[in-house]
């Protein structure tokens, strides 16, 4: 059977990711979502193997050292990691599977997995992302100040990726989003 296509989303964080994933995945069946491992702390509507798999930094250290995961890195003084079994059995089933991961992640799979498709998804302009991330009530100041930061430094690294959609309306890019996906499948076949 044919492999799925590994699909690799980034974006700043408040750039609106999760609602444009959320929106695609409906859409494709076909097309599996990641569950990433964190060492962070949930949030509030968070729950545990549906928006990540929640470990303590001991357990997370112990998958790298086993070689148990695709690619990890360290965002916002916490872990993030990309299971890699299930990616690798989700693909051969011929299953699409989508990664939401950070830049730094996106490169090691970049590296490792050149066949995949790097997506950006770019937020409209600056004050537009800060305004998203102010109003995600779940979130410190603190944490939303440190965040902004980081999306200077994520929103430098765009032209890393294959495509970049600004996401000004979530259903212009979950469209966008879908006309990538059958290009690129249509290139391999
Ligand atoms: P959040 O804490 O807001 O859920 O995620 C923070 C950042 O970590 C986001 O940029 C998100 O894309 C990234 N991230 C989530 N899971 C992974 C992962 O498995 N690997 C990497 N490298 N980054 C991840």
């Amino acid at each position: 059977m044919k492999k799925g296509l590994l699909i690799v989303c980034s974006g700043p964080s408040g750039v609106g990711k999760g609602t444009v994933l959320a929106k695609v995945l409906k859409k494709n069946p076909n097309m599996q979502y990641s569950i990433s491992i964190t060492t962070r702390e949930p949030r509030s509507d968070e729950v545990e193997g549906i928006n990540y798999f929640f470990k303590s930094k001991v357990e997370f250290l112990k998958m790298i050292d086993a070689d148990e995961v695709l690619e990890y890195a360290e965002v916002f003084d916490n872990f993030y990691a990309t299971p890699k079994a299930y990616v690798e059995e989700k693909l051969h089933e011929g299953k699409d599977v989508v990664l939401e991961i950070d830049v730094q992640g996106a490169m090691q799979i970049k590296e490792k997995m050149p066949e995949a498709v790097l997506i950006f998804l770019a937020p409209p302009s600056f004050e537009e992302l800060e305004r998203r991330l102010r109003g995600r009530a779940s979130e410190s100041i603190e944490v939303i100040s440190r965040r902004l930061q980081d999306a200077h430094g994520e929103l430098a690294q765009q032209d890393k990726y294959d495509y970049v959609i600004v996401n000004k309306t979530v259903d212009e890019t979950v469209k966008e989003f879908m006309a990538i996906v059958e290009k690129e499948k249509e290139k391999r076949k």
